[in-house]
């Protein structure tokens, strides 16, 4: 039977629950336990797939096709497991469930209530992939605030579990913040204590307590937050503020969060925590010998986790090629013809985003078009690879108004289109082409190149496609389809020949990208893109010593 470790949140939102629970299960899996981690959000969307990205951060999605929180991306990234649907529960599918199965009769004659109908349905997914007995530990984390209206189901439920599982197998994690004043010179307890209060009101105790904060924790202050919220001094943890979030779970392993935990959860000969191949990571993060600058385009800019698996996928592929990615966001709206040059002219590769309506389409077109006549490294995703198709189209083939039928649904050349099994889809919730499919590569391709294998699977989230009624216009003009969907020939990859660097994606690489599996498209981008900088310097040196002679 597996344990249960609860991870809350007290005092202020963006704490980085999300990352202290995917370090705590790191520490564990690497001492040898199998686990895996899940969030519970209060909100009524059944997913976070119908919010903006402003509203959210951005979506991700796993591999059996759910729309999920971005948490489910720092778990698969620190973990490199798979996550699933049962990895994210909100308020809403909760709900949805419990009132299915009150239109289905089965609680007839009965009244349906909060308590204890809807904390019956927490508990149940909460204990689901416990009950699988493929996990030692599953850590769920609580989304929201202790002291929020929507979160008080949640918090009963883990009150309701903390009661009824063996005092072994259940550990509740609080994290909070110390902040520190300024003017006083001094870091203050009193937020943390009440929190603490907050949740013992609603009848959970924690049996740790993890403490952002911007300076050291003295002794005496631990001592203090552990006499005030009934803990052991020792579990009171500092979690101070890291270079990078990669730090993290070496921070806690210094703190001491995964013994302190496994102690509580009775779980004796563990194994010392093999974390070399992180600590390897680690190192070449910290080291390189380069930089490269690429360049993000994209309409959510404003908001980097609205790009929070690409810049992840990043670092991991800066890390492999010991270069320092140097990302600079450029808002698609703001890039016209007149202004393109001097916008990317520094740029040693370019990527353009995924996303939906056509709001900055245009200046995402012209930027591919820079990059494709530059010969600047370029990686599309998505509706980033859509662009890219419609660019060649239009600049190449000569079909001034070719575009997608997403964005102009009357374009005489529509060379991306409707999915034939997406024009009935009427609801908007869960109804894209969601999750993993396989795709097949033509081995004399730059796809093969990095991928070196002909057969893959990637993630999606999509409604549009490249229309196959144009595929031989364009492979004659020398955009080709390098990988397709082996069942219904989906173009997947589209690339450019006689360019150093061009290829365009129809699915999400950068949501298979992890620590230990960095993503091959994201590796070669980045090798590319430093080729492209070295070039340019050594261009450069040649012209300074043509200039002196
Ligand atoms: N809007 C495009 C489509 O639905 C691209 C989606 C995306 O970038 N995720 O096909």
């Amino acid at each position: 039977m597996a344990k249960y470790i609860f991870v809350t949140g007290g005092v202020t939102s963006s704490l980085g629950k999300g990352i202290i629970a995917a370090s705590l299960a790191k520490l564990l899996q690497s001492r040898g336990l199998k686990v895996t981690i899940q969030k519970f959000d209060p909100y009524i969307n059944v997913d976070p797939g119908t919010l903006n990205p402003y509203e959210h951060g951005e979506c991700f999605v796993t591999d059996d096709g759910a729309e999920t929180d971005l948490d489910l991306g720092h778990y698969e990234r620190f973990l490199n497991i798979s996550t699933s649907q049962a990895n994210n529960v909100t308020t809403g599918r909760i709900y949805q469930t419990v009132i299915n199965k009150e239109r289905e009769g089965e609680y007839l004659g009965k009244t349906v209530q909060v308590v204890p109908h809807i904390t019956d349905e927490i508990k149940r997914r909460m204990m689901l992939l416990g009950e699988s007995g493929e996990y030692d530990i599953v850590i769920t984390e609580i989304g929201g605030t202790v002291g929020d209206i929507e979160s008080l189901p949640f918090i009963e439920a883990v009150r309701q579990l903390q009661w009824e599982l063996p005092e072994e197998d259940c550990v509740v994690v609080h994290l909070t913040l110390i902040p520190y004043l300024k003017a006083a010179k001094e870091l203050k307890t009193k937020p943390t204590q009440h929190s603490v209060r907050l949740l013992s009101q609603e009848g959970v105790h924690p049996n740790v307590i993890v403490c952002r904060t911007e300076h050291p924790l003295t002794a005496e202050l631990k001592r203090k937050i552990a006499l005030f919220c009934n803990v052991k001094p020792n579990a009171v943890i500092e979690a101070l503020d890291a270079s990078t979030i990669y730090e993290v779970p070496l921070k806690m392993l210094d703190e001491g969060l995964d013994v302190i935990v496994l102690k509580k959860l009775q779980i004796n000969g563990y194994a010392a925590p093999d974390l070399q191949k992180w600590r390897g990571f680690l190192d070449k993060l910290h080291h390189p010998k380069g930089k490269v600058t690429i360049g993000l385009i994209g309409k959510y800019i404003e908001l980097q986790d609205a790009y929070k698996s690409i810049l992840e996928a990043f670092v991991h592929a800066g890390a492999v090629n010991q270069c320092k990615v140097q990302v600079v966001n450029i808002h698609s709206e703001h890039i016209t013809p007149q202004n393109v040059a001097e916008k990317l002219k520094d740029l040693d590769g370019l990527l353009v985003a995924p996303g939906f309506g056509s709001r900055g389409v245009e200046g995402k077109i012209t930027a591919v078009q820079y990059a494709r006549e530059q010969k600047l490294p370029f990686f599309g995703i998505c509706l980033g690879m859509q662009m890219a198709v419609i660019e060649f189209a239009r600049h190449v083939l000569g079909w001034k108004q070719a575009h997608s039928t997403e964005m102009d649904a009357s374009t005489p050349f529509p060379v991306i289109a409707l999915m034939e099994e997406q024009k009935k889809v009427k609801k908007k919730g869960g109804t894209m082409r969601l999750g993993a499919y396989p795709c097949k590569i033509d081995p004399h391709s730059l796809a093969y190149q990095v991928y070196q294998s002909t057969d893959i699977s990637e993630r999606h989230r999509h409604r549009w496609e490249f229309n196959n009624n144009y595929i031989n216009d364009f492979m004659h003009a020398g955009l080709v389809p390098s990988g397709k969907n082996p069942s219904n020939g989906l173009v997947e990859i589209v690339e450019l020949k006689n360019h150093p660097f061009f290829i365009g994606v129809q699915y999400h690489p950068e949501l298979k990208s992890t620590v230990e599996n960095p993503h091959p498209v994201f590796v070669g981008f980045i090798q590319a893109a430093k080729y492209h900088a070295e070039h340019k310097q050594q261009a450069m040196a040649s012209m300074r010593e043509k200039q002196s002679a």
